[in-house]
């Protein structure tokens, strides 16, 4: 399950899920200039996409499983099953809720700036990371943060 998340996240298969290259800049080019934006929004149309694809056959299959399980051990196993398939469903949709948000942002022309300090986040970085909103140095910051809270 994590290898397969890891997958997911990474700039190669989300760029072949949309059956997209990595994106190549012409000189000079404009940062986040409407074909730049295009390339990000079929990115996160297409992991949409897939993501919502993915959770369609989950519940389908719950319940074609449901009630074939009569010995309660067997029953109990495939709870603990469900239940660890539903965190992952909800981790999903709080994925499929933020691709939406950053969808939006897109469509109001405010897609690849850091949210805390404004620097551009760059295209490599979205490419991996199409819902980022912080720049890396911002991001390292966080999660430095983070940890010394203590979670
Ligand atoms: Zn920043």
């Amino acid at each position: 399950m994590k290898k397969e998340q890891k997958a997911n996240t990474s700039s190669l298969s989300l760029l072949s899920v949309a059956g997209l290259e990595p994106y190549k800049e012409a000189k000079g080019e404009e940062y986040m200039n409407p074909k730049q934006l295009e390339h990000f929004k079929l990115i996160l149309e297409a992991w949409l996409a897939q993501l919502k694809d993915e959770m369609g056959k989950t519940v389908s299959h719950m319940q074609d499983e449901a009630a074939n399980f009569p010995d309660p051990a067997d029953r109990a196993t495939q709870e603990e099953e469900f239940s660890l398939e539903l965190r992952a469903r909800d981790r999903e949709r709080r994925l499929i809720k933020k691709i939406e948000k950053t969808l939006k942002k897109i469509e109001i022309d405010d897609f690849g700036y850091c949210e805390s300090c404004g620097v551009e986040i760059g295209i490599r970085r979205l490419e991996a990371r199409p819902t980022a909103d912080l720049c890396i140095d911002c991001k390292t910051l966080a999660e430095l943060r983070e940890k010394q809270m203590g979670k």
